[in-house]
This record gives C-alpha cells, structure tokens and sequence, in this order.
C-alpha cells in the first residue's frame, strides 16, 4: 500500500501566497521528505481525475492553502482524502509582520523564508504521521 502522505497546494495563481504554498509543498516533497511524502495536482482533484482520486481516497493528506477560500483543504476532503493538517500560509505570514513578499510570479528574500518556513512545518507534521 502506498502510504505517502499526500501534500497538496491551493493553485493560489496570481497571488504570491498561493506561490508560496506550491513552493513550500515542493520543498517538501522533492527536498525535505521525498521518502514520506508526495504531491498530487490540485486540479486533477477536482475535475475527478480518477487515477488521482485512487491516490487520495482514504490517505493521509496535509493541504496548504494560499488564502482563507482554502481550495486545496475543500476539493481534496470532497475527494475522499483524510485531511490530517490544514496548513495556512497566512498563519506564518502573520508572524512576520512589516515584510513584503515579492509578486505572483516570484519570491523574494523575505518570501523564500516564510516559505521554508512552511516546508519545514509540513515536513515536522509528516514525520510526526510517519
Ligand atoms: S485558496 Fe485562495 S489562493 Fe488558493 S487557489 Fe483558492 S482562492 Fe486561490
């Protein structure tokens, strides 16, 4: 049984929160914790990818989302997966008041930090899970 815990960002396009959230799962699964973790297409969730709904359905899942709308955490709970951790990215922003974040399209200094900030806290909750 595939027991990857499956790490799943908000689309977040054309807000630098919602970069931030796909960066940080990234992070995560390509640097962080490759072993135990893996990420799925957002949007493959909610067109009813069946392949990605096999993925998810009854497995442990962290969602990041980029904003309060928290479109990752809905459309894979509506899919089946088991949401163990609702991550937001504004709940770290929030601790670092008076920085600014870049664009949409790219991080800067202050975001690349928030952000490993995230992968670092998705990769914690994983290893606790694992
Ligand atoms: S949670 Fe917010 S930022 Fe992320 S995809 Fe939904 S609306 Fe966009």
């Amino acid at each position: 049984m595939d027991k990857k815990v499956k790490v799943v960002p908000c689309s977040g396009i054309g807000k630098v929160y919602g970069l931030m959230a796909r960066e940080a799962v990234l992070k995560t699964v390509f640097e962080l914790c490759p072993e135990k973790s893996e990420t799925v297409c957002l949007a493959y969730i909610v067109t009813g990818d069946k392949e990605v709904k096999v993925k998810i359905e009854g497995f442990d899942c962290i969602t990041v989302d980029g904003c309060p709308k928290m479109c990752a955490s809905k459309n894979v709970s509506i899919a089946g997966g088991i949401v163990v951790e609702e991550m937001k990215v504004l709940d770290t922003v929030k601790e670092h008041k008076g920085k600014k974040f870049g664009s949409p399209t790219q991080l800067n200094a202050d975001s690349e930090a928030v952000m490993s900030e995230i992968a670092e806290k998705i990769a914690k909750k994983i290893n606790e899970i694992n």
